[in-house]
């Protein structure tokens, strides 16, 4: 059961792309505005003087708004993480967070750069094993070359694993692209 406080709402644009998570405060006074259409509610009411409103859960965007560019996205330990779905790039395995680090695809030493394409999740392991190596030395293949995020972590950074609402899900999983 959600509390009040934390509750959230997903806004997609009107081409139901998800664009980012809002407050219920900040998805109701969308509403009144008359900015979006509500797809899902919540089984959750806010209460005030005068009325009783059902929260939105999905809202969506009635004018298309033309969304960040990929660069904008936060270059960050846990974006890299949800970027690449908290799996080790080099052995494939989904570790917890106090398991990863991050590995330079090509090495500091060899003037790699942070940066989103050539930063990846590795597991402490593998970062070790690597070394200050290329994936070509070291032979050990990258899962999926390191690319700048899509909107995707725009979405998720904001969201604890297990806090989606089943309701979102059509929404974040089908545009998974990028
Ligand atoms: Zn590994």
């Amino acid at each position: 059961m959600h509390e009040l406080a934390s509750t959230r709402t997903l806004l997609l644009n009107s081409s139901y792309e998800p664009m980012r998570i809002v407050s219920w405060q900040k998805a109701l006074i969308l509403w009144f505005q008359g900015k979006v259409e509500v797809l899902e509610y919540h089984q959750i009411f806010a209460r005030s003087v005068r009325s009783n409103h059902q929260l939105p859960s999905i809202l969506r965007l009635k004018t298309y708004v033309r969304s960040r560019s990929r660069g904008d996205i936060r270059f960050s330990r846990e974006n890299v993480y949800i970027r690449d779905d908290y799996t080790c790039q080099y052995c494939y395995e989904v570790y917890p967070t106090r398991l990863l680090t991050l590995d330079h695809v090509i090495p500091a030493s060899k003037d790699g750069k942070k940066t989103w394409t050539n930063v990846v999740t590795a597991c402490r392991e593998c970062n070790q094993k690597k070394a200050a190596r290329t994936p070509e030395q070291a032979k050990m293949p990258l899962k999926t070359p390191p690319r700048v995020p899509s909107w995707l972590p725009v979405v998720q950074w904001e969201l604890k694993p297990g806090t989606v609402p089943p309701a979102w899900l059509q929404y974040l999983a089908s545009k998974k692209v990028g």
